[in-house]
Protein backbone atom coordinates (compact mmCIF):
# COMPACT_ATOMS: atom_id res chain seq x y z
CA UNK A 1 0.00 0.00 0.00
CA UNK A 2 1.45 3.05 -0.79
CA UNK A 3 1.60 5.83 1.62
CA UNK A 4 -0.86 8.86 1.11
CA UNK A 5 -1.28 12.68 1.96
CA UNK A 6 -3.42 15.66 0.67
CA UNK A 7 -0.15 17.26 -0.06
CA UNK A 8 3.56 16.33 -0.60
CA UNK A 9 5.98 19.76 -0.50
CA UNK A 10 9.42 18.41 -1.77
CA UNK A 11 11.89 20.11 0.32
CA UNK A 12 11.95 21.19 4.07
CA UNK A 13 13.86 24.37 3.82
CA UNK A 14 12.52 27.61 5.18
CA UNK A 15 10.04 28.20 2.50
CA UNK A 16 8.91 24.69 2.51
CA UNK A 17 8.89 23.96 6.88
CA UNK A 18 6.78 27.60 6.52
CA UNK A 19 4.49 26.15 3.63
CA UNK A 20 3.75 22.90 5.84
CA UNK A 21 3.50 25.06 9.07
CA UNK A 22 0.48 26.99 7.13
CA UNK A 23 -0.99 24.07 5.17
CA UNK A 24 -1.48 21.79 8.05
CA UNK A 25 -2.74 25.15 9.78
CA UNK A 26 -5.84 24.94 7.50
CA UNK A 27 -6.30 21.33 7.95
CA UNK A 28 -4.06 19.66 4.70
CA UNK A 29 -2.25 16.32 6.10
CA UNK A 30 1.01 17.24 4.52
CA UNK A 31 4.30 15.12 4.32
CA UNK A 32 7.59 16.64 3.42
CA UNK A 33 10.21 15.05 1.74
CA UNK A 34 13.84 16.51 2.02
CA UNK A 35 16.99 14.12 1.10
CA UNK A 36 19.05 15.91 3.39
CA UNK A 37 19.24 14.70 7.19
CA UNK A 38 16.92 17.15 8.94
CA UNK A 39 15.23 20.60 8.14
CA UNK A 40 16.84 23.42 6.89
CA UNK A 41 20.33 21.87 6.26
CA UNK A 42 20.01 22.66 2.50
CA UNK A 43 20.90 26.57 1.54
CA UNK A 44 18.44 27.68 4.22
CA UNK A 45 21.66 26.93 6.62
CA UNK A 46 23.94 29.26 4.59
CA UNK A 47 21.70 31.82 4.02
CA UNK A 48 22.56 35.27 5.98
CA UNK A 49 18.98 35.42 7.29
CA UNK A 50 18.73 39.56 6.42
CA UNK A 51 15.47 40.72 7.52
CA UNK A 52 15.08 44.18 5.98
CA UNK A 53 12.32 45.70 3.95
CA UNK A 54 13.63 48.08 1.48
CA UNK A 55 12.61 46.42 -2.13
CA UNK A 56 12.89 48.11 -5.93
CA UNK A 57 9.17 47.14 -6.42
CA UNK A 58 6.10 48.14 -4.35
CA UNK A 59 4.96 44.65 -4.15
CA UNK A 60 8.66 43.53 -2.99
CA UNK A 61 8.34 46.09 -0.17
CA UNK A 62 4.92 45.47 1.01
CA UNK A 63 5.66 41.45 1.09
CA UNK A 64 9.13 42.22 3.01
CA UNK A 65 6.96 44.26 5.42
CA UNK A 66 4.72 41.96 6.06
CA UNK A 67 7.58 39.20 6.57
CA UNK A 68 9.15 41.47 9.07
CA UNK A 69 5.98 41.16 11.61
CA UNK A 70 6.20 37.26 12.09
CA UNK A 71 9.73 37.11 13.17
CA UNK A 72 9.44 40.12 15.31
CA UNK A 73 6.17 37.92 16.89
CA UNK A 74 8.42 34.69 16.31
CA UNK A 75 7.55 32.68 19.76
CA UNK A 76 3.41 33.47 19.22
CA UNK A 77 3.47 32.82 15.50
CA UNK A 78 4.50 29.40 15.95
CA UNK A 79 2.65 29.01 18.81
CA UNK A 80 4.83 25.79 19.70
CA UNK A 81 7.22 24.13 21.82
CA UNK A 82 11.24 23.25 20.34
CA UNK A 83 13.55 21.33 22.83
CA UNK A 84 15.70 23.02 20.43
CA UNK A 85 14.99 26.39 22.21
CA UNK A 86 13.46 29.41 19.20
CA UNK A 87 15.94 31.31 16.46
CA UNK A 88 16.20 35.12 17.47
CA UNK A 89 15.34 37.51 15.48
CA UNK A 90 18.07 40.43 16.50
CA UNK A 91 16.64 43.55 15.28
CA UNK A 92 19.90 45.94 14.37
CA UNK A 93 18.04 48.19 12.01
CA UNK A 94 19.80 48.50 8.24
CA UNK A 95 21.67 51.22 7.02
CA UNK A 96 21.41 51.48 3.04
CA UNK A 97 24.29 53.99 1.55
CA UNK A 98 22.43 56.43 -0.74
CA UNK A 99 24.90 56.16 -3.86
CA UNK A 100 23.90 56.92 -7.60
CA UNK A 101 23.86 53.36 -8.54
CA UNK A 102 20.45 53.58 -6.44
CA UNK A 103 19.52 56.78 -7.52
CA UNK A 104 19.91 57.67 -3.91
CA UNK A 105 16.75 55.60 -2.63
CA UNK A 106 14.59 57.62 -4.05
CA UNK A 107 12.00 54.61 -5.34
CA UNK A 108 12.53 52.85 -2.04
CA UNK A 109 11.35 55.81 0.21
CA UNK A 110 8.42 56.11 -2.27
CA UNK A 111 7.55 52.77 -1.20
CA UNK A 112 8.42 52.94 2.52
CA UNK A 113 6.01 56.46 2.46
CA UNK A 114 2.94 54.68 0.24
CA UNK A 115 3.11 51.35 3.13
CA UNK A 116 4.04 53.60 6.23
CA UNK A 117 7.59 52.01 6.46
CA UNK A 118 9.35 54.01 8.97
CA UNK A 119 12.59 54.88 7.92
CA UNK A 120 15.24 57.69 9.07
CA UNK A 121 17.62 60.04 6.42
CA UNK A 122 20.83 60.02 7.99
CA UNK A 123 24.20 62.21 7.26
CA UNK A 124 27.35 61.87 6.91
CA UNK A 125 28.22 62.38 10.73
CA UNK A 126 25.23 60.07 11.70
CA UNK A 127 26.74 57.14 10.02
CA UNK A 128 29.99 57.80 10.98
CA UNK A 129 28.82 58.41 14.84
CA UNK A 130 27.19 54.69 14.67
CA UNK A 131 30.01 53.10 12.80
CA UNK A 132 33.04 54.79 13.94
CA UNK A 133 35.05 52.12 11.57
CA UNK A 134 33.85 53.08 7.99
CA UNK A 135 35.59 55.69 6.24
CA UNK A 136 33.13 57.09 3.67
CA UNK A 137 35.42 57.65 0.56
CA UNK A 138 33.93 56.38 -2.58
CA UNK A 139 35.39 53.45 -3.98
CA UNK A 140 33.07 53.17 -7.27
CA UNK A 141 33.03 51.35 -9.48
CA UNK A 142 33.70 47.90 -7.72
CA UNK A 143 36.70 46.30 -9.13
CA UNK A 144 38.46 42.44 -9.17
CA UNK A 145 41.42 42.81 -6.60
CA UNK A 146 43.48 41.95 -10.12
CA UNK A 147 42.53 45.28 -11.41
CA UNK A 148 45.27 48.12 -11.36
CA UNK A 149 42.54 50.69 -9.63
CA UNK A 150 41.42 48.00 -6.80
CA UNK A 151 41.49 50.09 -3.78
CA UNK A 152 41.84 53.67 -4.98
CA UNK A 153 39.37 56.09 -3.59
CA UNK A 154 37.82 58.40 -6.42
CA UNK A 155 37.33 62.50 -5.31
CA UNK A 156 33.93 61.88 -4.11
CA UNK A 157 32.26 60.52 -0.48
CA UNK A 158 29.40 58.79 0.26
CA UNK A 159 27.66 61.39 1.85
CA UNK A 160 24.12 59.84 3.46
CA UNK A 161 22.31 56.70 4.09
CA UNK A 162 18.35 55.55 4.88
CA UNK A 163 18.53 53.86 8.47
CA UNK A 164 15.50 51.39 8.32
CA UNK A 165 14.34 50.41 12.18
CA UNK A 166 12.35 48.02 10.83
CA UNK A 167 14.88 45.30 10.16
CA UNK A 168 18.02 43.26 11.53
CA UNK A 169 19.03 38.87 11.10
CA UNK A 170 17.85 36.00 12.42
CA UNK A 171 20.53 34.70 14.32
CA UNK A 172 20.13 30.54 13.26
CA UNK A 173 18.41 29.96 10.06
CA UNK A 174 18.31 26.37 10.77
CA UNK A 175 16.95 26.08 14.34
CA UNK A 176 14.12 28.73 13.02
CA UNK A 177 13.33 26.00 10.21
CA UNK A 178 13.44 23.27 12.73
CA UNK A 179 10.85 25.55 14.85
CA UNK A 180 8.71 25.59 12.16
CA UNK A 181 8.80 21.87 11.64
CA UNK A 182 7.86 21.13 14.68
CA UNK A 183 5.14 24.47 14.75
CA UNK A 184 3.79 22.46 11.88
CA UNK A 185 4.46 18.89 13.57
CA UNK A 186 1.54 20.18 16.21
CA UNK A 187 -0.88 20.23 13.45
CA UNK A 188 -0.23 16.78 12.03
CA UNK A 189 2.10 17.81 9.23
CA UNK A 190 4.70 14.79 8.67
CA UNK A 191 8.65 14.94 7.57
CA UNK A 192 10.46 12.48 5.76
CA UNK A 193 14.58 12.99 5.57
CA UNK A 194 17.01 10.67 4.14
CA UNK A 195 14.55 10.65 0.79
CA UNK A 196 15.08 11.87 -2.62
CA UNK A 197 12.28 12.43 -4.64
CA UNK A 198 12.76 10.64 -8.21
CA UNK A 199 10.07 10.71 -10.08
CA UNK A 200 6.70 12.80 -10.16
CA UNK A 201 3.36 11.01 -10.70
CA UNK A 202 0.85 11.56 -12.94
CA UNK A 203 -2.91 10.56 -13.30
CA UNK A 204 -6.23 11.30 -15.42
CA UNK A 205 -4.00 14.59 -16.60
CA UNK A 206 -2.63 15.78 -13.25
CA UNK A 207 -0.29 14.91 -10.52
CA UNK A 208 -0.92 12.23 -8.30
CA UNK A 209 2.19 11.97 -6.22
CA UNK A 210 5.92 11.40 -6.19
CA UNK A 211 8.17 8.17 -6.14
CA UNK A 212 11.01 7.95 -4.56
CA UNK A 213 15.00 7.05 -4.99
CA UNK A 214 14.46 3.93 -3.19
CA UNK A 215 10.89 3.13 -5.71
CA UNK A 216 8.39 3.81 -2.95
CA UNK A 217 5.20 5.81 -4.13
CA UNK A 218 3.67 8.30 -2.09
CA UNK A 219 0.01 9.65 -3.33
CA UNK A 220 -1.23 12.74 -3.07
CA UNK A 221 -3.81 15.02 -5.30
CA UNK A 222 -1.21 18.23 -4.32
CA UNK A 223 2.66 18.26 -4.80
CA UNK A 224 4.77 21.40 -4.45
CA UNK A 225 8.41 22.09 -4.96
CA UNK A 226 9.83 23.85 -2.74
CA UNK A 227 13.53 22.47 -4.06
CA UNK A 228 15.44 25.40 -4.12
CA UNK A 229 18.69 25.31 -6.32
CA UNK A 230 16.98 21.76 -7.31
CA UNK A 231 13.54 23.69 -8.72
CA UNK A 232 14.78 23.57 -12.09
CA UNK A 233 15.05 19.47 -12.07
CA UNK A 234 12.46 18.88 -10.32
CA UNK A 235 9.93 21.12 -12.65
CA UNK A 236 11.83 18.76 -15.39
CA UNK A 237 10.48 16.14 -13.83
CA UNK A 238 7.07 17.17 -13.70
CA UNK A 239 7.50 17.70 -17.16
CA UNK A 240 6.18 21.89 -16.27
CA UNK A 241 9.11 23.69 -18.10
CA UNK A 242 7.47 24.59 -21.52
CA UNK A 243 4.98 27.48 -20.36
CA UNK A 244 7.17 29.11 -18.02
CA UNK A 245 8.45 32.54 -19.25
CA UNK A 246 10.62 32.66 -16.35
CA UNK A 247 12.51 30.11 -15.47
CA UNK A 248 15.16 28.86 -12.41
CA UNK A 249 19.60 28.32 -12.22
CA UNK A 250 21.31 27.48 -9.31
CA UNK A 251 24.10 30.36 -8.55
CA UNK A 252 26.83 29.75 -6.12
CA UNK A 253 27.88 32.38 -3.75
CA UNK A 254 30.44 32.42 -1.08
CA UNK A 255 30.04 34.84 2.36
CA UNK A 256 32.94 36.12 4.57
CA UNK A 257 33.15 36.14 8.10
CA UNK A 258 35.88 38.30 9.37
CA UNK A 259 36.84 39.64 13.27
CA UNK A 260 35.77 43.27 14.01
CA UNK A 261 38.78 45.47 14.20
CA UNK A 262 40.04 45.48 17.65
CA UNK A 263 37.77 48.31 19.96
CA UNK A 264 34.85 47.93 18.23
CA UNK A 265 32.30 45.18 18.88
CA UNK A 266 30.41 44.49 15.58
CA UNK A 267 28.55 42.04 17.17
CA UNK A 268 26.41 44.62 20.24
CA UNK A 269 26.65 47.68 18.14
CA UNK A 270 26.77 47.10 14.34
CA UNK A 271 24.10 46.23 11.93
CA UNK A 272 23.12 45.55 8.84
CA UNK A 273 24.35 47.57 5.97
CA UNK A 274 23.90 47.76 2.26
CA UNK A 275 26.83 49.53 0.68
CA UNK A 276 26.59 49.77 -3.03
CA UNK A 277 29.68 51.84 -3.52
CA UNK A 278 31.70 49.04 -2.59
CA UNK A 279 28.91 46.57 -3.73
CA UNK A 280 28.58 44.42 -0.26
CA UNK A 281 26.22 43.81 2.18
CA UNK A 282 26.89 42.65 5.77
CA UNK A 283 25.89 42.23 9.06
CA UNK A 284 27.10 41.04 12.49
CA UNK A 285 27.91 37.74 13.43
CA UNK A 286 28.70 35.85 16.05
CA UNK A 287 31.87 35.81 17.82
CA UNK A 288 32.16 39.50 17.61
CA UNK A 289 32.69 38.79 13.52
CA UNK A 290 31.15 40.31 10.51
CA UNK A 291 29.16 38.43 7.50
CA UNK A 292 30.44 40.25 4.52
CA UNK A 293 28.34 39.00 1.32
CA UNK A 294 28.34 40.68 -2.16
CA UNK A 295 25.63 43.00 -4.25
CA UNK A 296 26.66 40.86 -7.42
CA UNK A 297 28.36 43.89 -8.93
CA UNK A 298 28.67 43.34 -12.84
CA UNK A 299 32.63 42.62 -13.13
CA UNK A 300 32.08 39.47 -11.04
CA UNK A 301 31.36 36.37 -12.99
CA UNK A 302 27.76 34.76 -12.45
CA UNK A 303 29.24 30.91 -11.62
CA UNK A 304 25.82 28.59 -12.39
CA UNK A 305 26.78 25.63 -11.25
CA UNK A 306 25.11 22.24 -11.04
CA UNK A 307 23.18 22.20 -7.52
CA UNK A 308 24.82 18.88 -6.74
CA UNK A 309 28.07 18.57 -8.06
CA UNK A 310 29.38 22.43 -7.45
CA UNK A 311 33.54 23.48 -5.67
CA UNK A 312 32.44 23.87 -1.68
CA UNK A 313 35.38 25.57 -1.23
CA UNK A 314 36.48 29.23 -0.92
CA UNK A 315 37.95 31.01 -4.03
CA UNK A 316 39.38 34.35 -4.58
CA UNK A 317 35.93 35.75 -4.71
CA UNK A 318 35.80 35.68 -0.81
CA UNK A 319 39.43 37.16 -0.76
CA UNK A 320 37.94 40.33 -3.27
CA UNK A 321 34.81 40.22 -1.15
CA UNK A 322 37.19 40.55 2.11
CA UNK A 323 38.76 43.42 0.52
CA UNK A 324 36.06 45.19 -0.95
CA UNK A 325 35.00 45.95 2.78
CA UNK A 326 38.36 46.86 3.78
CA UNK A 327 37.75 49.77 1.77
CA UNK A 328 34.86 50.80 3.88
CA UNK A 329 36.65 49.63 6.70
CA UNK A 330 40.61 50.28 6.60
CA UNK A 331 41.48 49.01 10.16
CA UNK A 332 39.91 45.38 9.60
CA UNK A 333 42.15 42.39 9.77
CA UNK A 334 41.94 39.73 6.81
CA UNK A 335 42.86 35.95 8.29
CA UNK A 336 44.89 34.13 6.10
CA UNK A 337 42.54 31.08 7.12
CA UNK A 338 39.07 31.82 5.07
CA UNK A 339 35.71 31.22 7.36
CA UNK A 340 32.16 31.66 6.39
CA UNK A 341 29.69 30.23 3.59
CA UNK A 342 29.81 28.44 0.06
CA UNK A 343 25.70 27.75 -0.84
CA UNK A 344 23.93 28.53 -3.67
CA UNK A 345 20.92 30.63 -4.42
CA UNK A 346 18.30 29.60 -6.92
CA UNK A 347 17.73 32.68 -9.83
CA UNK A 348 15.35 33.80 -12.29
CA UNK A 349 15.94 36.32 -14.90
CA UNK A 350 14.49 38.86 -12.72
CA UNK A 351 15.63 37.89 -9.10
CA UNK A 352 12.22 37.83 -8.22
CA UNK A 353 10.81 34.37 -6.84
CA UNK A 354 7.81 32.25 -8.60
CA UNK A 355 5.23 31.40 -6.14
CA UNK A 356 2.67 29.73 -8.47
CA UNK A 357 0.47 26.84 -10.19
CA UNK A 358 2.24 25.13 -13.21
CA UNK A 359 0.87 23.81 -16.36
CA UNK A 360 0.12 20.11 -14.70
CA UNK A 361 -2.49 20.79 -12.73
CA UNK A 362 -2.05 19.98 -8.98
CA UNK A 363 1.55 20.58 -9.25
CA UNK A 364 2.79 24.19 -7.87
CA UNK A 365 5.93 25.58 -6.92
CA UNK A 366 7.60 28.27 -4.62
CA UNK A 367 10.76 28.65 -6.09
CA UNK A 368 13.86 31.31 -7.21
CA UNK A 369 13.99 33.11 -3.92
CA UNK A 370 17.24 34.66 -5.60
CA UNK A 371 18.84 34.84 -2.02
CA UNK A 372 16.46 36.94 -0.81
CA UNK A 373 12.95 34.90 0.52
CA UNK A 374 14.49 33.87 3.92
CA UNK A 375 12.40 37.05 5.41
CA UNK A 376 9.65 36.41 3.41
CA UNK A 377 9.16 32.12 4.60
CA UNK A 378 6.19 32.36 6.58
CA UNK A 379 4.39 35.10 4.17
CA UNK A 380 5.38 32.78 1.43
CA UNK A 381 3.74 29.59 3.03
CA UNK A 382 0.26 31.69 3.99
CA UNK A 383 0.42 32.58 0.02
CA UNK A 384 1.14 29.30 -1.49
CA UNK A 385 -1.91 27.55 1.00
CA UNK A 386 -4.33 30.40 -0.06
CA UNK A 387 -2.75 30.28 -3.78
CA UNK A 388 -3.60 26.15 -3.64
CA UNK A 389 -7.16 26.65 -2.09
CA UNK A 390 -7.75 29.20 -4.98
CA UNK A 391 -6.48 26.37 -7.96
CA UNK A 392 -7.89 23.69 -5.96
CA UNK A 393 -11.43 25.41 -5.98
CA UNK A 394 -11.52 25.75 -9.68
CA UNK A 395 -9.85 29.08 -9.62
CA UNK A 396 -7.74 29.95 -13.03
CA UNK A 397 -4.65 31.59 -11.37
CA UNK A 398 -3.41 32.44 -14.48
CA UNK A 399 -6.24 34.55 -16.22
CA UNK A 400 -7.55 35.78 -13.01
CA UNK A 401 -4.63 35.76 -10.42
CA UNK A 402 -5.56 35.68 -6.75
CA UNK A 403 -5.74 38.76 -4.47
CA UNK A 404 -3.90 37.91 -1.15
CA UNK A 405 -4.67 39.73 1.89
CA UNK A 406 -1.30 40.15 3.78
CA UNK A 407 -3.29 40.44 7.37
CA UNK A 408 -0.34 42.55 9.49
CA UNK A 409 -0.24 45.36 6.88
CA UNK A 410 -3.92 44.69 5.89
CA UNK A 411 -2.98 45.58 2.29
CA UNK A 412 -3.95 43.06 -0.84
CA UNK A 413 -1.49 42.30 -3.54
CA UNK A 414 -1.89 40.89 -6.56
CA UNK A 415 -0.21 36.92 -6.68
CA UNK A 416 0.12 37.74 -10.30
CA UNK A 417 3.03 39.61 -9.68
CA UNK A 418 4.90 36.15 -8.96
CA UNK A 419 3.60 33.98 -11.87
CA UNK A 420 5.93 31.46 -13.93
CA UNK A 421 4.57 33.43 -16.97
CA UNK A 422 4.85 37.23 -16.41
CA UNK A 423 7.57 39.64 -18.53
CA UNK A 424 11.03 40.13 -17.17
CA UNK A 425 10.41 42.70 -14.24
CA UNK A 426 11.97 45.94 -15.57
CA UNK A 427 11.42 47.72 -11.92
CA UNK A 428 13.98 44.77 -10.33
CA UNK A 429 17.56 45.60 -9.00
CA UNK A 430 18.49 42.39 -10.64
CA UNK A 431 20.44 41.89 -7.98
CA UNK A 432 20.07 39.68 -4.57
CA UNK A 433 18.68 42.92 -3.42
CA UNK A 434 14.57 41.96 -5.47
C1 LIG B 1 24.45 32.40 0.91
C2 LIG B 1 23.01 32.78 1.01
C3 LIG B 1 22.64 33.95 1.67
C4 LIG B 1 21.30 34.32 1.76
N1 LIG B 1 20.96 35.42 2.47
C5 LIG B 1 19.64 35.77 2.61
C6 LIG B 1 19.30 36.86 3.43
O1 LIG B 1 20.15 37.51 4.04
N2 LIG B 1 17.97 37.18 3.55
C7 LIG B 1 17.01 36.50 2.87
O2 LIG B 1 15.82 36.86 2.99
N3 LIG B 1 17.32 35.42 2.09
C8 LIG B 1 18.61 35.03 1.97
N4 LIG B 1 18.96 33.95 1.23
C9 LIG B 1 17.90 33.21 0.53
C10 LIG B 1 17.17 32.23 1.42
O3 LIG B 1 18.08 31.61 2.28
C11 LIG B 1 16.43 31.22 0.54
O4 LIG B 1 15.50 31.93 -0.24
C12 LIG B 1 15.69 30.18 1.39
O5 LIG B 1 16.54 29.59 2.34
C13 LIG B 1 15.11 29.11 0.47
O6 LIG B 1 14.40 28.19 1.26
P1 LIG B 1 13.67 26.96 0.61
O7 LIG B 1 12.59 26.51 1.54
O8 LIG B 1 13.31 27.26 -0.79
O9 LIG B 1 14.71 25.75 0.64
P2 LIG B 1 16.26 25.52 0.45
O10 LIG B 1 16.99 25.89 1.67
O11 LIG B 1 16.73 26.08 -0.85
O12 LIG B 1 16.27 23.96 0.39
C14 LIG B 1 15.67 23.17 -0.62
C15 LIG B 1 15.56 21.79 -0.05
O13 LIG B 1 15.07 20.93 -1.08
C16 LIG B 1 15.68 19.66 -0.88
N5 LIG B 1 15.62 18.91 -2.14
C17 LIG B 1 16.08 19.30 -3.35
N6 LIG B 1 15.86 18.34 -4.27
C18 LIG B 1 15.25 17.32 -3.63
C19 LIG B 1 14.78 16.03 -4.04
N7 LIG B 1 14.87 15.60 -5.30
N8 LIG B 1 14.22 15.23 -3.11
C20 LIG B 1 14.11 15.64 -1.80
N9 LIG B 1 14.54 16.85 -1.37
C21 LIG B 1 15.10 17.66 -2.27
C22 LIG B 1 17.10 20.01 -0.46
O14 LIG B 1 17.71 18.94 0.23
C23 LIG B 1 16.91 21.24 0.39
O15 LIG B 1 16.87 20.96 1.77
C24 LIG B 1 20.30 33.53 1.13
C25 LIG B 1 20.66 32.34 0.48
C26 LIG B 1 22.00 31.96 0.43
C27 LIG B 1 22.36 30.67 -0.27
Amino acid sequence: MARTADAVIIGAGIIGAASAFEMAKKGYKTLSIDKNPAAGYGPTSGSCAIIRVHYSTLEGTAFAYEGYFYWREWAEYLAAEDERGLAQFKETGCLVMCTAQNDFLRSHIANCDALNIPYELWDADRITQQMPIYDLKSFWPPKRLDDDGFGEAGGERVKSGVFFPTAGYVNDPQLSTHNLQRAAEAHGAEFLFKQRVSEILKEGGRVSGVRLADGSEIHAPVVINVAGPASAKINALAGVLEDMTITTRALRQEVVHVPSPAGFDFEKQGLVVSDSDISCYCRPEGGNHILVGSEDPECDPKDWVDDEDYDREFTDQWTTQAYRYAQRVPELGIPSRKRGVVDLYDVTEDWIPIYDRSALDGFYMAIGTSGNQFKNAPIAGKLMTALIDYCEAGNDQDSTPLAFRLPFIDRDIDTGFYSRKREINQESSFSVLG
